[in-house]
């Protein structure tokens, strides 16, 4: 087991100006799941590449423990990675393939049966050992990727999006057995996903990358509950924040006719500039009889228990409508109001996140 750091880690491509990865500080404790997660071209797989060695860092090191293995060739730097296609070899029953890497190593034949075993029994595959890949089903070729790490005995496990190619059910049910397992193992891991719900259901703590910059590392409901910036507002949680431009005034932003409470101390934060995004998340509007943001509800999702609201700030003209923020909000309500309403909403001040309009961060 190790820690993994990135420091000032950089990675320009040939040919292009701007780095993919920019100046990456990451540091990741002995034993941690820590999830990289971001869009699609945000950096994150090239960052864990870098960290396997398999792509240049041109500036900036890592470290794996207290050794500097910026140049190290991926052999050398006690890791093993899980890729998003397997990488099985076809022609090798789901031992050999689990063996392959220890018989490279020069492993004697009864230690490697003996660790191949285990990583089975580990993972349900004892009744697999002899088949081919291509007689397992998706999960199971998942599991004999894994499977393949865990023999190693690795300090620092590598995966980049290893439930992509399974379907939504077994992703979930997948994603549940990886984060046991890890625990079970304590081995240091970097998992990559663009997903942000498994970030969050895995990761000890989660890094948010975009365009190549890292906007926040923290634990998943630190995230939730206070992020950095308007992109990690946005990105984190579904349905996703609200995030609602509004004019600074008296007290508060001004959203449609309503001005949503904001603290002096806030608002001094935004010296000078004019308009400020309020973020509510959709669970935290409760349906008002006084005070509130004006909703006109174009659509209602009954749950049971409660009700997602869909709608557009009141007052607006029709043709306004259609190209109007959509609002979302989640009401504890058995009788929740019929489409075609006009209702207010009401935020705890408490819950209303603001950021600043000229930088993107976060001023509450
Ligand atoms: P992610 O894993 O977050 O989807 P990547 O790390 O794969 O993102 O890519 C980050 C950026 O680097 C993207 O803009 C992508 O187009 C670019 N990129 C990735 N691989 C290469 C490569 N081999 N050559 C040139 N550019 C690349």
């Amino acid at each position: 087991m190790a820690t993994v750091s990135f420091n000032q880690s950089t990675r320009v491509y040939p040919g292009s100006e701007k780095p993919a990865v920019d100046k990456l500080d990451l540091q990741i404790g002995d034993g941690e799941f820590m999830v990289l997660v971001g869009p699609s071209g945000c950096g994150k797989s090239t960052s864990l590449r870098m960290l396997a060695g398999l792509e240049e860092v041109n500036s900036g090191t890592i470290q794996i423990g207290d050794r500097d293995v910026t140049h190290l060739p991926p052999k050398d730097r006690d890791i093993a990675m899980v890729f998003q296609n397997y990488a099985l070899y076809p022609h090798m029953s789901v031992a050999d393939n689990m063996g392959f890497a220890l018989k490279m190593a020069n492993v004697p034949k009864a230690e490697r049966q003996a660790r191949v075993m285990e990583a089975a029994k580990l993972l349900g595959l004892e009744d697999f050992l002899a088949r081919k890949p291509k007689a397992l089903s998706g999960g199971q070729r998942q599991r004999v990727a894994m499977g393949r790490a865990i023999v190693r005995q690795p300090q620092v496990f590598l995966m980049d999006e290893p439930l992509s190619n399974l379907d939504a059910k077994l992703r979930v049910s997948t994603r549940t057995q990886i984060a046991a397992l890890q625990s079970r193992l304590g081995v240091t891991t970097v998992y990559v996903t663009h997903d942000q719900i498994e970030a969050m259901t895995m990761g000890d703590r989660v890094a948010v990358m975009k365009d190549g910059v890292l906007q926040q590392v923290d634990s998943p409901l630190a995230l939730y509950d206070t992020p950095a910036n308007v992109f990690v507002a946005g990105f984190i949680g579904s349905p996703a924040m609200n995030l609602i431009k509004g004019k600074v005034s008296e007290g508060g932003v001004q959203v449609g006719d309503f001005t949503v409470p904001v603290k002096r101390e806030v608002l001094s934060k935004a010296a000078g500039e004019e308009t400020l995004t309020i973020g509510i998340r959709p669970e935290n509007f409760t349906l008002s009889d006084g005070d509130g943001i004006g909703l006109d509800v174009a659509v209602v999702e009954e749950l049971g228990a409660d009700a997602y609201l869909y709608g557009t700030l009141a007052g607006l003209e029709d043709n306004e409508k259609l190209i109007a923020q959509q609002i979302v909000a989640r009401i504890s309500s058995r009788r929740p109001p019929q489409r075609g309403a006009t209702v207010r909403i009401g935020v705890d001040p408490d819950n209303v996140h603001v950021f600043s309009d000229e930088s993107g961060d976060r001023l509450s």
